[in-house]
């Protein structure tokens, strides 16, 4: 039985048919109407019939940035769409007629890689997506974890720092503050202020007026020493990151997503040598595997149909 997965970001509403092997049979994306939550449940449903035209499908699976209750029928708040405590899975299954759960974007992105990417082989998995920001997703024996209120594994706000850099949840330290994209650029600037090795980010910068990420993913790939540094020093802090998440959820395997995670075993190997230093107990703790997200831009919608079948009871 096929599902639907729709993936609702802050620019784009994406949505697939997707069948039981996570394959997707048809796609469609639309602009979000941002600001009008009215639009935005009127562009999903018509999404949804689309997709659903002469099909058989067993239920729909939405994933948005922000908090979800543990029933995954209430978006407590997500910050690209202006929702409060929105009942968005009564509303949607009003007009659909179809089974539908919501699903928080990080745990939906996580869930296809667990089932069909780089998480596949193994029981326990945690995910670190590295985009503006730093998502998280955690499995645990086979089941995604969501935590008693259903908004845990918000992996970003894991603090690194007492008393660190603010972050824009509010608290101070969170990793989100040094091992997401937006902290790689600071890094990558940090090094151009300081010359040497910087001078070729402090070029580029003084020709573009500022640095942007496609500039330090170019040097990186040029193996320019100042953007591979910065690049290190995000490797480092996410390393240590992955040995507390060791120590609290033990899992075989770290899966790296977004943009910066493309630099592959440019990013792995500081990880896994900051993740060795810090690890409690190390010697005695078996080493994870830590590898790169394998569906890069269908995961939330496939995990998101595919979380949508499970709790209709297929598999
Ligand atoms: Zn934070």
């Amino acid at each position: 039985m096929h599902a639907i997965g729709i993936d609702i970001g802050g620019t784009k509403i994406a949505g697939a048919l997707v069948d039981e092997f996570g394959s997707i049979l048809k796609s469609d994306r639309v602009p979000t109407p941002a600001g009008d939550p009215r639009l935005i449940e009127d562009a999903v449903v018509a999404m949804v019939q689309g997709l659903s035209a002469g099909q058989q499908v067993a239920a729909v699976g939405v994933a948005a940035a922000g908090f979800i209750d543990a029933a995954q029928s209430t978006v407590y708040y997500a910050p690209n769409i202006n929702w409060r405590n929105e009942p968005f899975r009564a509303k949607l299954e009003a007009r659909l007629d179809l089974p539908v759960v919501i699903e928080n974007d990080a745990n939906a992105a996580g869930w296809a890689e667990f089932r069909y990417g780089a998480g596949r082989l193994y029981s326990d998995m945690v995910t670190l997506t590295i985009g503006t920001g730093v998502g998280g997703a955690i499995v645990s024996r086979d089941r995604l974890l969501r935590g008693g209120f259903g908004v845990g594994a918000e992996l970003g706000h894991l603090r690194v720092v007492p008393d660190g850099l603010p972050c824009g949840c509010g608290a101070h330290g969170c990793i989100e503050q040094y091992g997401s994209g937006r902290a790689l650029l600071r890094m990558a600037n940090e090094y151009a202020d300081a010359g040497g090795i910087g001078q070729t980010l402090a070029e580029v910068r003084a020709q573009r007026g500022e640095l942007r990420g496609e500039d330090v993913a170019e040097l990186i790939v040029a193996g320019d020493g100042g953007a591979l540094a910065a690049l290190r020093q995000l490797g480092h802090w996410l390393g240590q990151a992955s040995a507390s998440l060791s120590a609290v959820l033990d899992p075989q395997v770290f899966v790296f997503g977004g943009g910066v995670a493309s630099a592959g075993e440019l990013l792995l190997e500081p990880i896994r040598s900051a993740y060795l230093d810090h690890l409690p107990a190390r010697g005695f703790h078996p080493e994870p595997k830590f590898l790169v997200a394998e569906l890069v831009n269908d995961a939330g919608v496939v995990g998101a149909a595919d979380l949508a079948r499970l709790s209709t009871g297929q598999e």
